[in-house]
């Protein structure tokens, strides 16, 4: 077995042991595996290896590996996870939801969605703040051919600080998905916190650098 096919194995049994602590199913954790910067090989070796949902922060580099012919005829799922320019936005889904709105329904697709908020209230940090969630979803929710499933963000490095945001978002998340049925995804977890996250009701986990390495910038 490889070192990428031994740490999938790793990981799958650390998301299911945190998943059962809470009694939740892992079959009910979508993980995510954040390929931006990897080369193309290591991205095989994890299909191989079973993952089949993929993330990259960089629209040229999403498009290259998912046209990758090592993929063909392979089902595999292709999450875009970074910040997007407006001129691209009719490539994939961007942060400017009536843009992708009108790009979705101009190509006939329907781009689902997470809405980041900023838990840390880092300015560096991308993200809505709590108190701006509730107009910003009136705004987006009814547009066509956009899903919004739900809610993402990026914990603080402090693991205790990340535990409370992880709890902060779990309770807001509880009370949209009240209001809002198209509700149905938590996202939240990264290589330090993703156990965390999912006692707190993750139900997606963005996993690079513990299945890759460390990214070389
Ligand atoms: C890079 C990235 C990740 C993965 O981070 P790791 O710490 O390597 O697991 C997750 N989510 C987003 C949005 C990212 O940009």
């Amino acid at each position: 077995m490889n070192e990428i096919a031994e740490r999938v194995n790793e990981i799958r049994e650390k998301i299911h042991r945190a998943a059962q602590r809470v009694g939740r199913r892992s079959d009910d954790i979508t993980w995510v595996a954040v390929s931006k910067s990897v080369i193309i090989e290591k991205v095989v070796q994890a299909m191989e290896a079973g993952v089949s949902e993929f993330g990259e922060s960089y629209v040229q580099e999403l498009l290259a590996k998912k046209n990758d012919s090592a993929f063909d005829g392979k089902t595999m799922k292709w999450h875009f996870v970074g910040r997007l320019q407006m001129n691209k936005v009719k490539f994939v889904v961007p942060n400017v939801v009536e843009a992708v709105s009108k790009s979705a329904v101009h190509f006939g697709k329907v781009s689902d969605g997470l809405l980041q908020i900023n838990v840390s209230h880092e300015v560096t940090k991308a993200g809505f703040q709590y108190s701006d969630v509730q107009e910003v979803l009136k705004r987006i929710i009814d547009l066509p051919n956009v899903n919004i499933r739900g809610l993402m963000c990026i914990a603080s490095n402090d693991p205790m600080k990340a535990k409370t945001e992880f709890k902060q978002m779990q309770k807001l998340f509880d009370k949209l998905s009240k209001s809002y049925n198209s509700f149905d995804c938590l996202s939240m977890g990264m290589t330090n916190d993703f156990e965390d996250a999912i006692l707190c009701g993750s139900t997606m986990v963005r996993i690079g650098s513990a299945l890759f390495g460390e990214r070389v910038k």
